[in-house]
């Protein structure tokens, strides 16, 4: 069946109180935004896979420094960057997740060289370097990954740590980039990147990279990628939790989505939000936060982004 393709695509819930948003720094988002769109619309508008589409999307977004991912990742209370990654393949549940790692230039290839290159879903440690290095993708080094901003907001964190002063600042803790994809063949595919949060301890692994909290896909039901406090994320089993609810209870994916993020994360106070879509293409995108840095596209209908 040949079809229309969407895409959406995600930055983080932790976006900058308006505030403290500068236009120009607002226009970088939005430009940074649409350059993901870009990638992955590149390889749906060639009848390339979801897959390969939210891999580009995210690669894109690790690239970019204005985002906790790749390049631009934030620091441990060990000064130090781990990185996590996953991402699933809807047409066959196919997939792959890497934590805690760091070298790859892009996170989100080394999970999908787990996918591809191995019997394994998920891998850390240096047999998931290993693997990345097997598959031959680029490694850089401490000053690729280093970004000002997110060293200061480690020493603004342990400095709150210290006095006791402690806020829950999204736009200062975390971030997360991911993207979700149906192609023209009506397949689904989710992938998600992260540093995680500001101050983690070393070692800590949040929902990103784990199939069923932060990354799921089914071409039967939807395809979703989540941002947010990770732990209760991990708890709730966000996005496999909104993929259980349309395929026992026929809910649509709006109803299951909009209901899981505003129900049950806030019940657990936890904040953040998704995108996802259906196997129509149909995209949504609740979050019970300030906002969530995030754009879309349904093929012929233009390149869309939103912060607030
Ligand atoms: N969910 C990510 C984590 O807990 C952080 C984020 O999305 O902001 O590592």
């Amino acid at each position: 069946m040949i079809r229309g393709f969407s895409l959406a695509v995600h930055g983080g819930a932790g976006v900058l109180h308006r505030d403290c948003m500068t236009p120009e720094r607002e226009a970088e988002y939005h430009a940074a935004l649409d350059r993901a769109l870009s990638a992955g619309e590149a390889v749906l508008d060639t009848d390339g896979s979801a897959l390969d589409a939210v891999t580009q999307a995210v690669c894109a977004l690790e690239d970019d420094s204005l985002f906790n991912a790749g390049r631009g990742a934030v620091f441990t209370r060990d000064k130090q960057q781990e990185m996590d990654a996953s991402l699933m393949d809807g047409s066959n549940r196919r997939a792959g997740a890497v934590a805690g790692i760091f070298g790859p230039k892009n996170p989100i290839l080394a999970a999908r060289s787990v996918l591809e290159n191995t019997d394994h879903v998920f891998m850390i440690g240096e047999g998931a370097l290993a693997v990345a290095r097997t598959a031959g993708l680029d490694f850089e080094d401490k000053d690729y990954f280093f970004t000002q901003e997110r060293w200061e907001s480690l020493q603004d964190t342990l400095k709150m740590h210290a006095e006791g002063t402690l806020d829950d600042d999204p736009a200062r803790r975390h971030g997360t980039v991911g993207a979700v994809a149906c192609d023209r063949n009506g397949h689904l595919a989710a992938a998600t990147s992260t540093g995680g949060m500001t101050a983690k301890r070393s070692g800590r692994v949040g929902d990103s990279p784990v199939i069923g909290a932060g990354t799921y896909a089914d071409d039967a039901t939807c395809a979703v990628s989540a941002t947010g406090d990770g732990e209760a994320f991990l708890r709730l089993c966000v996005a496999h939790e909104i993929e259980a609810r349309m395929r026992l209870t026929g809910v649509s994916l709006e109803h299951a989505a909009a209901d899981v993020i505003t129900t049950e994360l806030t019940a657990l106070s936890g904040t953040g939000g998704i995108i996802a879509l259906d196997c129509n293409g149909a995209i949504t995108m609740p979050f019970n936060c300030k906002g969530m840095y995030r754009g879309w596209t349904v093929e012929g209908d233009g390149r869309k982004t939103a912060i607030y």
